[in-house]
């Protein structure tokens, strides 16, 4: 079956590939096959597919341009065949490089385990790679090939690197190629090979990959990707004899069944030491479940990867170290650091911080800055709760138990018990479905290496039909654009949210929705501090940064916000100022959003939102120059970032704004009706 659909897959790709052959200009390779005296060795060049047979007796290097070059004379390799290692006085770990090559490489110059040339520079030090080298970014021929060399410079100076496999490896070996880059998919395609053969048993890398390891002890550190659950640990907790079952079985078997006998079925699924993820997450882990687990590996401290972390964290004193610190990202990364029993965080600039520290402020990140740097739509939440009762109680501001799962690009990140309420003014009465606050809880943030900001707010559309959830993502659209006015605003991402009954276990709704920053994170990445109380007036506020504001508000039709009661509007202090900043959210009754139950305040003189109502008060003639100045230099990024919203938005919204953005320009210069219209209050 299989097969059958790779065919008509090859059927399909090759017509892609044809009606764009000159888009495609990926080189990879060199994959490499021992067939008895020779060497077959396949390659794409600038999209084309090479290949050349050599014999082993004439054979010298391959080089290509923008290709790894390999030794052919020199493919032997050491197949590892211990488990444990003692008296290393040095080593660096790190994980999840995911085809991050060019980070990968940078972080280990910084951290000079590698020299300027790319070679080995770290003397007797161990390097152990935690598995999941594969998958995701488009640079994993390179990281192998440079690793395959890397490890016999190692040896050679008494030092050793050790790539452990992680879930990623194994599963491009049991071809399940879900996550593999587009240009694998390509190479795979052009050769006419399903990708899991470049890495069979006769292949250089793939008989190079089958000898390594799963985990590894250094001196009192064990090394695994996923974790060493209880329920493993309980039947085996030999190493060598965990790596054993691996090679011998694990690897060369995907037919492997949850009811098999044996430890197989134990260590292959969501238990197994590949995928555990019982560590990184809160609920069930404690301290303790962490000492009898070191105890029964007769180890201090247990290294892993595979779950994403906004950075290196320690937790219950270097008990449990998690260095997937999200180098799959392409942006950052970290690289775990140890000399003589301590440990540090390894900083891409080559700086580094002892483990056992208190992280300082601007080394971590809060829960919401994570999620905003996956980008929009990367994100789905799901929420377990009795929603049924959080309705019922919709106006109360009590929060309700619950269970949050985080899946990032379709792959489930985190699991933990969070705490949920309703929040909003008018949506929380008038709509179906609304927004929400998250209580992340402190504790859990502490252990997962997040800043203490523990609150996460959704904005969901007012109900499910078409509509609601197209003003949703116009309301994204106007905090992008009030973003290019004032950096430090909130900021929103379009994530999926499910909303699942904990009763049944139903999916209620399924929707596109937006995380809003808090008015915490934003004090939390400024400096600055919010200013609850005592606001004395429009003078008290930055005049410049109040014009924007008011401007704004009349570009998108809004009146419904207030300076002097704080509706829509939060009021920050930056370290050093002496005016305080204004800073707006919650657009849903923007004339531009549309939404159906928005109407203006019965005290101003326009009957529908849709009509422009200027609410600044005593601007001067002066000062709407100022703005006509400042909105000339921002229009046509304002322009580009309504066109840029074609993701999301659909082109009748967009227009829309296009529209509005037009007669806004308009009004602004046409200095004979200033007076009637920004001058009236
Ligand atoms: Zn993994």
């Amino acid at each position: 079956m299989k097969i059958n659909i790779f065919i008509l897959f090859l059927i399909f790709w090759f017509n892609v590939a044809l009606a764009q052959e000159k888009t495609y200009t990926y080189s990879d390779g060199p994959y490499i096959t021992e067939v008895d005296n020779s060497l077959e060795i396949q390659w794409v060049e600038k999209g084309i597919l090479k290949d050349s047979t050599v014999l082993k007796s004439e054979a010298s290097w391959f080089s290509k341009p923008g290709l790894p070059i390999v030794n052919l004379n020199d493919l032997s390799f050491k197949p590892d065949e211990s488990t444990s290692f003692e008296g290393v006085k040095e080593f660096v770990a790190i994980s999840d490089i995911h085809g991050q090559y060019d980070l990968f490489i940078e972080l280990l110059k910084s951290h000079k385990v590698i020299d300027q040339e790319n070679k080995w520079n770290f003397g007797k030090g161990h390097l152990v790679i935690v598995g999941d080298v594969f998958d995701r970014g488009d640079k994993v021929t390179e990281t192998l090939w440079f690793l395959f060399n890397l490890e016999k410079e190692a040896l050679s100076s008494g030092g050793k690197v050790h790539l452990l496999l992680g879930n990623h490896e194994v599963m491009v070996m049991h071809d399940d190629v879900g996550y593999i880059h587009k240009k694998y998919r390509y190479t795979s395609g052009i050769s006419q090979k399903p990708y899991f053969k470049f890495f069979s048993k006769k292949t250089i890398l793939g008989h190079w990959l089958r000898s390594k390891n799963i985990c590894v002890s250094i001196n009192d550190v064990a090394f695994v990707h996923g974790g060493f659950s209880k329920k493993v640990i309980d039947k085996e907790n030999d190493l060598s004899k965990i790596n054993r079952f691996f090679k011998d079985e694990i690897l060369s078997n995907n037919n492997i069944m949850k009811g098999d006998p044996g430890l197989l079925p134990l260590l292959y699924f969501e238990n197994g030491p590949l995928w555990y993820r019982g560590y990184a997450n809160p609920d069930g882990f404690d301290e303790e479940k962490a000492i009898y687990i070191l105890e029964k590996l007769g180890k201090k401290t247990i290294v892993i990867g595979h779950t994403s972390m906004p950075r290196i964290v320690s937790n219950y004193q270097n008990k449990i170290i998690l260095i997937d610190s999200s180098i799959k990202f392409g942006k950052t990364g970290e690289i775990l650091y140890y000399n003589e029993g301590e440990f540090f965080r390894g900083l891409l600039d080559g700086s580094k911080i002892n483990l056992e520290n208190k992280p300082k402020k601007d080394g971590i990140k809060t829960a919401f800055q994570y999620v905003y740097d996956l980008g929009d739509q990367n994100l789905r939440i799901d929420l377990i709760l009795d929603y049924g009762l959080l309705i019922k109680n919709k106006l109360s501001d009590d929060y309700l138990p619950g269970k949050m799962i985080a899946i990032h690009n379709e792959e489930k990140n985190r699991e933990w018990e969070v705490k949920i309420a309703t929040r909003g003014n008018t949506r929380r009465q008038v709509c179906n479905i609304p927004p929400l606050k998250i209580d992340l809880q402190k504790p859990n943030l502490k252990i997962l290496g997040f800043a203490k900001n523990d609150k996460l707010k959704i904005v969901l559309p007012c109900d499910k039909s078409k509509s609601f959830v197209e003003n949703t993502m116009k309301e994204h659209l106007i905090y992008q654009m009030y973003q290019l006015i004032d950096s430090l605003s909130f900021r929103t991402r379009i994530i999926k949210v499910g909303i699942i009954n904990a009763k049944d276990n139903k999916i209620k709704y399924d929707l596109d929705a937006l995380m809003i920053e808090d008015v915490d994170d934003i004090t939390f990445r400024s400096g600055a501090a919010e200013i609850k109380e005592g606001f004395t007036g429009i003078d008290a506020l930055d005049r410049e940064s109040y014009l924007k504001l008011v401007f704004f508000q009349y570009l998108i039709l809004n009146c419904d916000w207030s300076l002097g009661t704080r509706h829509n509007m939060k009021l920050i202090k930056l370290e050093g100022a002496d005016k305080l900043r204004a800073l707006p959210y919650d657009f849903d009754y923007a004339g531009l959003v549309g939404q159906n139950y928005a109407v203006p305040p019965a005290k101003f003189p326009i009957e529908s939102v849709l009509t422009p109502y200027f609410m600044g008060f005593h601007v001067k003639q002066s000062e709407i120059e100022l703005m006509l100045t400042y909105f000339n230099n921002i229009e046509k990024e304002l322009i580009e970032t309504i066109e840029n919203s074609a993701y999301y938005l659909s082109e009748k919204s967009r227009n829309k704004f296009k529209k509005r953005l037009e007669s806004f320009y308009k009004t602004l210069r046409n200095k004979k009706g200033w007076k009637r219209n920004f001058m009236h209050r």
